[in-house]
């Protein structure tokens, strides 16, 4: 299938076929990244297209979910990632929100029964960089169709020898070094703080672990995930200092994301997918170009796999999470009642309607 002839990296380069001849700076992995390209296949992008509905760009009043409602699962895919193998069902549709537009259409569909959203992070055919994203937009719109629990699935550096290419990491800490990005729905007129301290749902992570096990992914359960702005790598001084940090593995989306799906109640879990080792490696300065197209390829095929596996395991959901992701702004609005921005309230009516309508 097309989709799986899709090579991606972790973060927007110039394109360029995997055919051409790519010249490889031998020194540093980072520069192989550079070098590889995102190869999309213009007849899937022309056919996604064919099949994508055009929806109306005005605002859709959040769907607030209530008891006995089926589970939606919504699903970030990063890079290589721009669609669900196995979803039956499908449709595009355009969701705008009060923060701008998500990367791209929503894809609805059904996987094993269960109801499943996906949205591609950096949209189809990989337009966004990862400061560009709207962050904000994409988990709005998540939150405003229905869905309660938000997997993201995304490539990533490795900064642990045993973390090698093709390891996934269910990760569970993260450490914030972005600093171009939106990253709360709160502002002045409305202040709130969330709790972080455990910024993943172990509930989703106890469902990714259990599929990785199914599909036969090795999987690491846990680990920190340092996010850095980019879109160009780290540097080698920078890699040291993250593996001196103890920090499992690299990517560049993943933080703003968790903050915000915490902001919105969402349960989050990420599955961090090793495609190199950054620029740490001693062993690893020649880069062999084919075997990190091959990684991607594999990595993109087992992700879509693994979210396969694990819809099931997520069908049926307690009616309050155990771990509270969905009752984190009973404690964390701050602002007095009398001194609240009705139009900041307006922009909150899918992020945080069920405490505003309360
Ligand atoms: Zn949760």
């Amino acid at each position: 299938m097309a989709k799986a002839k899709k090579a991606a990296k972790r973060a927007p380069v110039k394109a360029k076929t995997a055919k051409t001849a790519v010249k490889v700076n031998a020194r540093t992995k980072v520069a192989a990244r550079k070098t590889v390209e995102i190869r999309t296949s213009a007849a899937a992008v022309a056919s996604v297209a064919a099949r994508s509905v055009r929806g109306a760009s005005k605002i859709a009043r959040p769907h607030l979910v209530r008891k006995g409602d089926p589970v939606r699962i919504g699903v970030l895919g990063g890079s290589g990632i721009y669609g669900m193998a196995g979803l039956k069902k499908t449709k595009w549709r355009k969701v705008a929100t009060p923060w701008g537009n998500p990367s791209d259409e929503l894809l609805f569909g059904e996987l094993d029964g269960a109801e499943l959203v996906f949205l591609p992070r950096h949209g189809r055919g990989h337009v966004h960089s990862p400061s560009e994203v709207n962050y904000r937009a994409n988990i709005d719109a998540l939150k405003r169709v229905g869905c309660q629990d938000v997997i993201s699935v995304s490539a990533c550096g490795s900064f642990k020898e045993n973390l090698a290419p093709g390891t996934f990491v269910i990760v569970d800490q993260f450490i914030d070094r972005t600093f171009m990005r939106q990253k709360s729905f709160f502002s002045t007129g409305m202040v709130a703080h969330v709790s972080c301290g455990h910024p993943v749902c172990s509930r989703l992570g106890d469902a990714l672990e259990a599929a990785a096990k199914e599909a036969g992914i090795t999987a690491q359960r846990g680990g920190t995930y340092l996010c850095m702005e980019g879109p160009q790598f780290s540097t080698q001084a920078e890699s040291f200092l993250y593996k001196s940090w103890g920090c499992d593995v690299i990517g560049m989306t993943n933080a703003p994301e968790a903050k915000l799906a915490r902001e919105a109640e969402l349960c989050y879990a990420s599955v961090a997918m090793v495609t190199d080792y950054d620029c740490w490696h001693p062993d690893h300065d020649h880069v062999d170009v084919a075997a990190v197209i091959r990684v991607l390829l594999g990595n993109a095929e087992k992700g879509q796999a693994l979210v396969a596996k694990a819809a099931p395991h997520l069908k049926s959901r307690p009616e309050t999470c155990p771990q509270g992701c969905d009752r984190v702004l009973d404690a964390a609005l701050i602002t007095a009642p009398e001194k609240r921005d009705p139009k900041v309230i307006k922009k909150l009516d899918a992020v945080a309607g069920r405490v505003f309508k309360a």
